[in-house]
């Protein structure tokens, strides 16, 4: 099954995607994690990317859809998938849902309701490993020891996009978009809502129980 998982710039998506990949052995794939390798890499597709990342808006459908499909082409993405920030626009939606509609796999959308004042406090706080890209932040999930990543200890840094002044930008275009998604997810009634308030565990909880009630269960 393929188990979207929707929710705001810092709505934690991605905390929240990597410990349900974990407990339930599905494939992780965030196409921002896709497009920041893609930057690192120095490809065509980053430098085309990196100019709508940086501006707060989305990356073109057609780039966005042709790097996803690459990447559910996998083997590790033959069963059980998270995709997390994919799909953005109804265009993405028609694309995913073609692609699997004769393969029969079952595709289930949750949503990680936040409101926005909380995004925005999310956001400006967060910071990111740039060498292994697990996430941090300043009050909410700081990292043992300040400015270093847990994992690997590499510096930690603001994400360009995360930039106060990038920040209201992102959130103006991304939560139109987003609203068009969740209402195609439940006009055809494939869409749970799990509120995205409170502590990090406390949420996981929650998001694994809906997310177990729609099929995907721990393993
Ligand atoms: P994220 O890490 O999910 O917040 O994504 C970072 C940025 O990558 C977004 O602000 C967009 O500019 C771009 N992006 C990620 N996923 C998509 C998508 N499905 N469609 C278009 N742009 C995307």
């Amino acid at each position: 099954m393929i188990l979207v998982l929707l929710g705001a710039p810092g709505a934690g998506k991605g905390t929240q995607a990597e410990a349900l990949a974990a407990a339930t052995g599905a494939a992780h794939v965030a196409t921002g994690d896709l497009f920041r390798a893609e930057i690192a890499a120095g490809s065509a597709l980053g430098t085309t990317a990196k100019e709508f990342i940086d501006a707060g808006r989305l990356v073109p459908d057609e780039v966005t859809i042709a790097m996803i499909a690459a990447r559910l082409a996998r083997p590790d993405a033959a069963e059980r998938v998270i995709l997390d920030g994919f799909p953005r626009t109804a265009a993405q939606v028609e694309a995913l849902d073609r692609a699997y509609a004769a393969s029969g796999r079952r595709i289930e959308a949750l949503l990680l309701d936040v409101d926005r004042d909380v995004l925005v406090a999310r956001l400006t706080g967060r910071r990111v490993c740039p060498s292994c890209g697990r996430s941090y932040h300043l009050t909410n999930r700081p990292p043992r020891v300040d400015g270093c990543c847990d994992a690997c200890g590499a510096t930690l840094i603001t994400r360009s996009d995360d930039a106060a002044e990038t920040v209201a930008a992102r959130l103006e275009h991304q939560l139109g978009a987003l609203q068009a998604v969740v209402a195609l997810y439940r006009d055809s009634g494939r869409l749970g809502v799990v509120s995205g308030t409170g502590g990090i565990d406390e949420i996981r909880e929650r998001l694994a129980r809906a997310a177990a009630a729609v099929g995907l269960t721990p393993r």
